[in-house]
């Protein structure tokens, strides 16, 4: 697919096909194109040019029936301020629940991610930029999405609280569900995805298993992979 904002073509050629189950991670310099991707496999960007197909519906036809099916974490997301944590959470799950039953699971389900425990009584106004973070995590999970788009989940996450987030995504899959990931930290994706893109100026450059790639670089990290497809890509 590709697309333009005015003259500047920002994403010039994005083949990409994701297996259901997998943790998929795009990774790529500042400016490279990944939260435009992102943004338009969540249809909230029409793509210029190019086909999509999302569990089988059209991206540009069928986007309602996508949108059933995917949750989105924005990279700048933010929740409502004058509502609780835990206020918040119900205002979602109701949009969501199928009926009672569903609605308390999903909400237990949101306060079990979001791991913020007493917190989740007092306003979102009053939570660091890791806790609002994670309360916006547990927003996109707690729906069960077939699909889950985290634009930079663990940013802004300290060591530990980031651990828990991963190991949230990481379970998330083992009950079926596909994660689209886009992320700066190269161990985070190391650790997490089954396989990656690496986009430089709007172009898949390179996509494989983390293992797979650091063996056809001979590296031992995807820092150096990373690093090496980047010096490459224009000049190789
Ligand atoms: P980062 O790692 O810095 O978040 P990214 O890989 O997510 O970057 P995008 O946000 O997709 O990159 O941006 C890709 C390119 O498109 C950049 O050059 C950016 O300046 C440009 N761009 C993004 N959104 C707009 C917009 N609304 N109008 C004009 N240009 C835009």
């Amino acid at each position: 697919m590709r697309k333009s904002y005015g003259s500047f073509q920002a994403l010039k050629q994005i083949d990409l096909e994701i297996e259901q189950g997998e943790i998929y991670g795009l990774i790529g310099p500042n400016g490279a194109g990944k939260t435009t991707t992102l943004r338009i496999l969540c249809t909230l960007l029409k793509p210029d040019s190019g086909s999509v197909k999302i569990f089988g519906y059209d991206l540009t036809s069928q986007a309602d029936e996508i949108r059933k099916l995917i949750s989105y974490l924005p990279e700048d997301a933010g929740a409502y301020k004058e509502l609780t944590g835990i206020d918040y959470l119900k205002f979602i799950a109701r949009f969501f629940a199928k009926d009672e039953k569903h609605f308390h699971q999903m909400v237990e389900k949101g306060v079990q991610i979001s791991g913020l425990s007493d917190r989740l009584k007092t306003k979102v106004s009053t939570y660091s930029k890791g806790m609002t973070r994670r309360l916006l995590i547990a927003r996109a999970l707690m729906i069960d999405p077939k699909l889950a788009v985290l634009d930079e989940p663990t940013s802004g996450l300290d060591v530990l609280n980031a651990r828990e987030v991963r190991n949230t995504i990481k379970e998330f899959t083992k009950n079926g569900g596909t994660v689209l990931l886009s992320s700066h930290n190269m161990l985070e994706v190391e650790f997490l995805c089954d396989r990656i893109s690496l986009i430089n100026s709007g172009r898949i450059v390179k996509t494989g298993a983390p293992q797979d790639l650091k063996k056809e670089f001979n590296a031992s990290n995807i820092e150096e992979v990373f690093t090496e497809v980047i010096r490459c890509s224009g000049t190789c």
